[in-house]
């Protein structure tokens, strides 16, 4: 399809952005075009063009370096959220902070593990995003999504979820999921929200740009503790930084670019191996088409 007619498509896009204003890191490359599809006939359309796509949820575990014809497509506006008893049906674009907000409002608990992070629906799917002792496919019963132009729903059990990772491929596009949560109680659960919070406002820099940890853990040993024992807390690259808290953290000081932060990034990895004999693997997703 010729470039011209995308805009033909009726579905809404913005032309030539800049992604920083798109990702956490509040650093990113230009796109030419970037698309929100409002429902999942709109994804489906723009899926079934011939051009490369990018989703991108709430690009908070993403580093846009160079995007050459690639669209990006962002799930933002797919964000509709159904209880049905205990039953949640959520759209991929769907914020968890605003389905646990939801939930507890329908005193229902169970995604209180969410709190602090700052993806998508999607995204979570994608690298079991957790924290405070919980997952996203802890609740899960089924994800829907287009594969080859077909819409199908996978069960939690046809998917396998493991540390930060799921068997759900880079050409499988998530639309929606459904989640079983219970009715429970829900001052107890706003009490372990607070305290997750004031935990993670004490040991992560969150006042400042980042993607969350940049490294998996090796586990059962930490990345962040790896890169603390040799001394990288603060090694630089123009204004990417190794957080001073949180040293799996890098931190964007303000106008760190992409570039920046990738090369900070392959530093830190090649001195762990070099050091430790450990090759630390991404957690973030980077988008380099250079
Ligand atoms: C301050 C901070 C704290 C964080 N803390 C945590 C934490 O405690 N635990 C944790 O697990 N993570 C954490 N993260 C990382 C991040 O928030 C999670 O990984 C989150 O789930 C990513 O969601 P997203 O929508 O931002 O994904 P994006 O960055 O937009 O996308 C991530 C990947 O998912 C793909 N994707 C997105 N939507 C879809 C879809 N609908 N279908 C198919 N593929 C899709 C993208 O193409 C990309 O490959 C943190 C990040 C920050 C900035």
């Amino acid at each position: 399809m010729d470039k011209n007619d995308f805009e033909s498509l009726k579905i809404e896009y913005y032309k030539n952005v800049n992604l920083s204003d798109y990702c956490t890191w509040r650093s990113g490359c230009n796109v030419s075009y970037i698309f929100y599809p409002k429902n999942t006939n709109e994804l489906k359309t723009l899926l079934s063009l011939k051009s490369k796509k990018y989703i991108v949820g709430n690009g908070s575990n993403t580093l846009f370096i160079s995007l050459k014809d690639t669209i990006v497509i962002s799930t933002k506006k797919m964000k509709s959220i159904i209880f049905e008893n205990e039953i949640l049906k959520v759209e991929c674009g769907a914020s968890l902070s605003l389905v646990m907000s939801k939930c507890l409002n329908n005193g229902l608990v169970g995604f209180e593990f969410s709190t602090g992070i700052p993806g998508t629906i999607g995204g979570a799917l994608i690298t079991n995003a957790g924290a405070n002792g919980g997952t996203i496919s802890d609740n899960l019963i089924s994800v829907s999504l287009i594969d080859k132009d077909k819409e199908v729903e996978l069960t939690k059990e046809e998917i396998k979820f493991e540390y930060r990772k799921s068997s759900i491929k880079p050409s499988q596009v998530i639309t929606s999921a459904k989640f079983k949560l219970i009715k429970g109680d829900v001052v107890k659960a706003k009490e372990n929200i607070n305290s997750y919070l004031k935990h993670r406002n004490k040991t992560q820099p969150v006042k400042l740009p980042s993607a969350g940890s940049v490294f998996r853990n090796p586990l059962p040993k930490f990345a962040g503790q790896i890169i603390e024992d040799l001394g990288l807390k603060g090694l630089s690259e123009g204004d990417a930084e190794v957080s001073r808290l949180h040293a799996n953290y890098i931190v964007n000081k303000g106008n760190a670019n992409p570039d920046e932060i990738f090369l900070l990034i392959e530093k830190i990895r090649k001195e762990v191996l070099q050091k430790k004999g450990i090759n630390l693997l991404n957690e973030v997703k980077i988008v380099n088409e250079k």
